[in-house]
């Protein structure tokens, strides 16, 4: 061949038509580093690349390449973690939008935007936290509780399911994730008295393949019949409570291909005001646990049937959703783990073959609801930090305040941590903050925030709430901790090279070294990053990207917290880096 034929045949193979994201491809994510195609950079969520073309010692030669505006009107916080695939990125945007992105060049190929009617019930900004890639399709939830899929080439609809009645509270804003050619979902809307599920959908017609709720005594769908009743009917609830129960599995879930299994985490029970769901302390007898919410669930990818679950917080009355990533991990004995941090406080590992507790630790300052965990997994409840019960107070109507901490939004809430297999630790986005928080009664009505509490956020310390921790997943021991002003609420990466990244809201974008947490990058990004970083190469060089746009849960349920940080402004922004060719070796 002459080499021109040669040149435009490199050309075709690198933007080809007909590439088709395979399930092998989705297996290889981690290992893959010319491409991003799952959420989590791998289905296990470590986050963590084996590029080391970047690294500790050229980082500071990390240049931006260029940005890309998904502002207009239509701002607010930008969650999503970005795809890259065949030379495009696939990033979601606030209020349901989807773009495909010149990988090069930052320009647009093509915009999705969903039209969303009237009355949606988001609880937490109109967020979106990312897209799913498979075949030639992209698929993405959006906040009126439907399932989207889009021709990856001109962003065209190929189809677009109803997943729930977004009338009734819920919404959906966590990345869907593809296992054997199911898009795999949850829900969100545990503030509005829904019933939590994963769900299946066919990725080529989009039918429901099954739906597994995620509260005792709801019935499973497979293949459009029902198939089995999650749990036994009420045995840890009262009366009907459970039938409005909540447990929403709104930050979607994980695979762990060794096991075959999904990992799905589900929110608070509703409403908050735990004193409607039991009695008695729930150390005593566990009929008023709750059951499966605030609680991990090992689901089988097939059938949906539940494998094994681990509850966090059993009858919990703080808004510790148990939906906290699950990210599966082999620790520096051999052991096959899963490592979680939860909004309670503690870090869990747990055993990838059947969910069992295997050690927790707290990973934040100053908790308060409970005195530690037990050798089962169970928290030793500190019953004089739940907020009272309204029953019990004089007028009925407001129960006793008390000051817990973490607060409801969590020692660390979606904000992915990473795993490095380099160091053998977690890098965790955390917060250290508390709450005044009060019961008052509440009765279920639909489309109705169900929560029956009451509560303002205030710091723990002067000087700083985020805080981000290398925490050693063997012993608990936090290794090193970068304090930030305002919260952290931002995904983390840590690569080969050495590097730790995240963003803060205050706009900075960083590089910290992996084993020292010492800031060796930074770059101002405009506004405040509640984004999710992710690194590839191309050509030799390794690109990072991150979206910058501030917003999300704080400024809106922050009380005190969200005053202390009111000036930071809004933004949308696709930024991506590159360390040139030229640079690698400039020390
Ligand atoms: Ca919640």
């Amino acid at each position: 061949m002459t080499r021109f034929t040669l040149a435009v045949c490199a050309a075709i193979l690198a933007t080809s038509a007909h590439a088709q994201v395979t399930d092998e491809d989705l297996a290889n994510d981690q290992s893959d580093t010319s491409q991003v195609v799952t959420n989590g950079m791998g289905r296990d969520l470590q986050r963590y690349s084996p590029l080391e073309i970047l690294n500790k010692d050229n980082v500071k030669n990390l240049v931006p390449a260029w940005a890309f505006s998904m502002g207009g009107e239509k701002q607010r916080g930008q969650e999503a973690q970005p795809i890259v695939y065949d030379g495009v990125i696939y990033v979601t945007g606030s209020y349901s939008r989807l773009f495909a992105i010149d990988a090069m060049t930052g320009k647009e190929v093509w915009q999705y935007d969903a039209r969303l009617p009237e009355g949606i019930l988001p609880c937490c900004d109109v967020i979106n936290r990312g897209a799913a890639i498979y075949g030639d399709k992209i698929f993405f939830g959006t906040l009126d509780a439907r399932l989207v899929a889009l021709d990856r080439h001109t962003g065209d609809v190929v189809w677009n399911k109803k997943m729930e009645d977004y009338k009734a509270g819920y919404s959906y804003t966590a990345a869907p994730m593809v296992v054997d050619g199911k898009v795999i979902v949850g829900n969100s809307g545990g503030e509005f008295g829904v019933v939590g599920a994963v769900s299946a959908y066919d990725a080529e017609t989009g039918d429901m393949v099954w739906k597994r709720p995620t509260i005792e005594g709801h019935m499973g769908e497979l293949n459009g019949e029902p198939s089995t009743m999650t749990g036994e009917e009420g045995k840890t609830w009262p009366g009907d409570m459970w039938k409005t129960g909540g447990g929403a599995t709104w930050l979607g879930g994980s695979y762990d291909a060794e096991t075959d299994t999904l990992v799905f985490g589900a929110g608070n029970p509703a409403p908050w005001n735990s004193h409607l769901r039991g009695a008695g302390e729930p150390n005593d007898d566990n009929s008023g646990d709750n059951l499966y919410a605030a609680s991990r669930l090992g689901i089988d990818p097939e059938t949906g049937e539940i494998k094994w679950h681990f509850q966090t917080t059993p009858r919990e009355g703080w808004d510790f959703d148990g939906v906290n990533e699950v990210v599966a991990f082999t620790d520096r004995d051999g052991n096959k783990r899963f490592g979680t941090a939860d909004r309670n406080g503690f870090f869990y590992v747990l055993n990838r073959e059947d969910g069992a507790f295997v050690s927790a630790h707290p990973f934040v300052k100053e908790i308060s609801w409970a005195e530690g965990i037990d050798e089962n997994g169970r928290p030793i409840y500190n019953e004089a930090n739940r907020p009272g019960n309204p029953l019990a107070a004089a007028d009925g109507d407001k129960g006793e305040t008390i000051f817990a901490v973490p607060s409801f939004l969590g020692g660390k809430n979606w904000m992915p941590m990473s795993y490095s297999q380099k160091t053998g630790d977690f890098y965790v986005p955390s917060n250290e903050w508390g709450m005044d928080i009060w019961n008052e009664p509440i009765s279920y009505k639909k489309g109705a925030a169900y929560l029956g509490a009451g509560f303002t956020i205030k710091p723990l310390f002067e000087d700083y709430i985020g805080s981000l921790k290398a925490l050693d997943p063997m012993t608990g021991e936090i290794k090193w901790e970068y304090k930030n002003e305002a919260p952290l609420w931002a995904g983390v990466m840590s690569t080969a090279g050495g590097l730790v990244f995240t963003g803060t809201p205050e706009g900075e974008f960083l590089a910290l070294d992996d084993e020292t947490g010492e800031v060796l990058w930074s770059f101002q990004t405009g506004s405040g990053i509640v984004g999710q970083p992710v690194t590839w190469e191309q050509d030799g060089e390794q690109y990072v990207s991150i979206l910058s746009g501030w917003g999300g849960a704080v400024p809106l349920w922050g009380g005190e917290v969200a005053k202390k940080v009111n000036y930071l402004n809004q933004g949308a922004m696709l930024w991506t880096f590159r360390l040139p060719k030229q640079l690698a070796s400039v020390q």
